[in-house]
Parts: structure tokens; sequence; C-alpha cells
């Protein structure tokens, strides 16, 4: 049946994936309505890196502009000893492993770039957040904490690794959430080392310190690693977050123990687990997932924003193929995607024991191969393999070309589908 009220779609969260996705529904005819639990765009931030596929798909959104002119355009790295001294500088075609075509950019950076495409073409709501989602098989029914309830067609979370949308509609993170084995936090410092462009590593047993500077950045970021098993936070509570991440570097060196101090007044503080999301299935009836709340590979995968990027491609895509069939649509987005996920978080899981060195002698072992590495023969060879591995992942999929534009029409289904059977999808936050 067909009828001239666009079908619209509701998207949790206003990171990456949420407003990757709404440019491709709007582009499709969708009325899209974004719910963003922040007061305004979250800036600032990490750098993230934009790969393979990833590239394509934000050529075809046509932002790969913007988000060059923005890159953070790093130029070394290096390995430092307890005293700062450089032990061991990663080769140019080694640091990063990018290959021509790949870029980096500010976390922050791509979510404005991403909202500025959108927000004259999307409804924006900020400050508030889905507590209750009632699918009935025609539509779904949302409460918010702030704003009245709506009726929309279709929900999606795009909310992040602890996404409201997958607890409401699958149950608790509990049983989706894999720890593995470490916490990163993340946050401004002061640029004391005076770096331009330069990342550099301190690595303690099963820990790793990083400090960096970009462009257009008068400071600098500082990431801190470290393995432990699962600890218990409240998520809110930052004073233990920082007490937390002050114990498990409290013997380190170099530059560490004013990084700690910074980390106390840093507005911009990240703690986290290097979690992993793993689920059987992305959507149900109406609610779907889509980036980190579906399949979060953690940081060690370094793919995370490619996959929202891609994610919101394709779903979008293969709704605009079903002629908006969400149920064809989902299985398909899902089908599409699943192996480059797998891949992605299979990388990730093996990459967290290399990150994190147990011992002092294989960090220096490590220092060591690195210094040796310029001058070997099979120099070249080690480069080519490093960026095989990484490209892997970032290309495990291939952007099909869909349609375009798709007419804007309501699909209903030919007989209302039964509601989504789990009481967790009525459930109230
Ligand atoms: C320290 C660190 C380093 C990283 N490094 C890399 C890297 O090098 N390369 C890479 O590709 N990826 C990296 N990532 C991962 C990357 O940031 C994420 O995978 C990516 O941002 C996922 O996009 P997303 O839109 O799914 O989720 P997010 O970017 O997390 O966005 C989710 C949005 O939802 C909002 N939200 C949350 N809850 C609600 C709610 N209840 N209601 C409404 N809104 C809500 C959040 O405020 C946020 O704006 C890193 C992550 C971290 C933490």
């Amino acid at each position: 049946m067909t009828t001239t009220r666009r079908t619209h779609v509701l998207i949790s969260g206003a990171g990456i994936a949420g407003p990757a996705l709404a440019h491709w529904l709007h582009r499709y005819g969708y009325a899209v309505t974004v719910v963003e639990r922040a007061p305004q765009p979250r800036t600032g931030g990490y750098k993230v890196d934009i790969r393979g596929a990833a590239v394509n798909a934000a050529q075809r959104m046509g932002v790969m502009g913007a988000v060059r002119r923005a890159s953070t355009d790093m130029r070394t790295g290096a390995y430092v000893d307890d005293g700062g001294r450089r032990v061991a500088t990663l080769p140019a075609d080694i640091f990063g492993a990018r290959v021509d075509g790949d870029d980096e950019i500010m976390r922050g950076d791509l979510a404005r770039i991403l909202y500025t495409h959108t927000r004259d073409d999307v409804e924006y709501v900020f400050g508030d957040s889905i507590t209750s989602l009632a699918d009935d098989g025609t539509g779904v029914d949302v409460t918010f904490t702030r704003t009245a309830p709506r009726r929309f067609d279709l929900v999606v979370g795009a909310d992040g690794l602890h996404s409201t949308v997958r607890r409401l509609a699958f149950g608790d993170e509990s049983r989706y959430l894999r720890h593995l084995g470490a916490y990163i936090s993340a946050f401004s410092v002061p640029n004391e080392l005076g770096l331009d462009r330069e990342e550099l590593y301190y690595a303690a047993p099963g820990a790793l310190a990083c400090v960096y500077s970009t462009p257009d950045d008068a400071g600098a970021k500082a990431m801190l690693c470290f393995r432990s098993p699962r600890l218990a936070y409240d998520h809110r509570d930052t004073d233990r977050q920082r007490a937390l991440l002050a114990d498990a570097f409290a013997n380190a060196g170099w530059q560490v123990p004013g990084l700690l101090a910074a980390s106390r007044t840093a507005e911009d503080f990240y703690f986290d687990g290097l979690h992993m999301i793993e689920m059987d299935r992305w959507s149900r009836g109406r609610v779907v997932l889509l980036g980190d709340a579906a399949h979060c590979a953690s940081p060690a995968s370094g793919q995370g924003t490619g996959m929202a990027l891609v994610g919101a491609y394709v779903l979008a895509g293969e709704l605009a193929a079903a002629g908006g069939d969400p149920l064809t649509a989902f299985a398909r987005y899902e089908a599409e995607m699943r192996p480059y996920v797998t891949e992605n978080q299979r990388m990730a899981e093996n990459f967290v024991p290399q990150m994190l060195l147990g011992s002092r002698r294989a960090i220096r072992f490590r220092h060591l191969m690195l210094r040796m590495l310029p001058h070997m023969p099979w120099k070249n060879l080690v480069a080519k393999k490093l960026a095989e591995d990484v490209q892997r992942g970032a290309n495990a999929i291939t952007l099909k070309p869909y349609a375009s534009p798709y007419t804007p029409t309501t699909w209903e289904p030919a007989a209302p589908q039964p509601a989504i059977p789990e009481p967790a999808a009525l459930c109230a936050d």
C-alpha cells in the first residue's frame, strides 16, 4: 500500500552512525528525527581512522573532502623509555599502517562534519533520551525523558556501546558485552612536550600511555590503556574512574604522573573498558541497532568509526532497496554487515595482547625489533604485511550500489505484523 505520508524514522544517538544514517535516509525520502542525550553535538575526543570501505562510504556521502581538510596529518610515532628518550621510532610506512586514500580525523571533528551536513534536513532533539518503546507491528510508540511521547515507523539505536535502545528492545547489556581484559582512558592535556603531529608511546608491563598532538590544537591528547579484569564502578562516578586509572599507573615512569595529574581536571575525561558487543541479531520488529550499539569492536579495532559509516550506508540502502519493508531490509543489512563486523572484532581481540605486552622483556624486545627494522632487508615485507592485515578488516565488505533516490512512500505490511513478543521490548527506562 502506498500513501503520501513519509516514513518517519527515529534515530537515537547523534555520534557517527546516527547522523550518517540520517543523511542517507533523508536522501531516500524518509522523515528523520535524531534524539541525542548530550545537550549539544559532542566535540573533542580522540583520533579515529577512516579506511577502506569507510572511505568509499564517506565519499558517497560527499563528506570525504571535509574529512581530509580536518585530517590529523600525523607525521610520526616513537616509543620512549622512563626518561623520555626516543628508543624506537616507527618507520613512516609502518606508522598508522595507512594506504593511499585512508585518513585520520578527530572523532569530534567527524561528528561535527556529519551533524553540519545533515542538520538542515533532519530534526535534531538534543538533551533528551528514549525511556520506553512499544512496537505494535505497525509502528513504535516512544516516550522520552523530556519531550512528549511520539509515534514513529521505525526506531534505530545508534546510541553507542552502552545503548539505551538495545537495553529497551533486547535486554540488559550484560547479555551482549564481552570484556577484552583491558581499560582505556582518553583526555586532553597541556602540550608540555611540545609535540607537533607526533605520537609518543610509553609501555610498561600490561600498560601503555600515549600522548599526541594534532593541528589546530594548542594542547595535546593522552590515551592510557591497561590490562585488568572487569572493575566495579559507577559510569557516572568519574572520580572513582580517575582513581582506578591512577592505581593502574601508580608505578609508571616518563610523563605519566603529570598525565594522571592532568586527568584530574580534564573536562573531557573518558574512561571505559575495551568491550565488545556480540549479538545474534541486530533487529527486533521495527527496532534496529547500528554502529557500536549493535557490534562495538572496542577501540582496539581502530574500525568502529568505519563500521558506523559503512553500516549507515548499508542499512539505509537496504531499506530503500526493500521499498521500505523493514523486516526484509533489516535481514539484508545484517547479512551484508556480518562478515565485515566479525573480521574486525576478531582483529581487535588479537590486537589487545600485542598492544599491552605483559613483561619488560617483551617490551625491550619490541623496541629492539623496531630499531633494527629500518636496516633489515625484509623491512618492506613487514610494512606490507602490517598494511595488509589492517586493510583486510577495513575492506571486508564491498559496498553495493544501492538504487537512489528512493521515492518517498510509506511502506505498510499487507497485514499487521505481530507485536514484539518479548516484554523487554516494551519496558520503560
Ligand atoms: C578512546 C577511543 C579511541 C578510539 N579510536 C578509534 C580509532 O582509532 N578508529 C576507529 O574507527 N574508532 C575508534 N574508536 C571507536 C569509535 O569512536 C566508535 O566506534 C564510533 O564512534 C562508533 O560510532 P557510533 O555512532 O556507533 O557511537 P558513538 O560515537 O559512541 O555515538 C553514540 C552517540 O549516542 C549518544 N547517546 C548515548 N546514549 C544515548 C541515549 N540514551 N539517548 C540519546 N543519545 C545517546 C552519545 O552521546 C553519542 O553521541 C575509539 C573509541 C574510543 C573510546
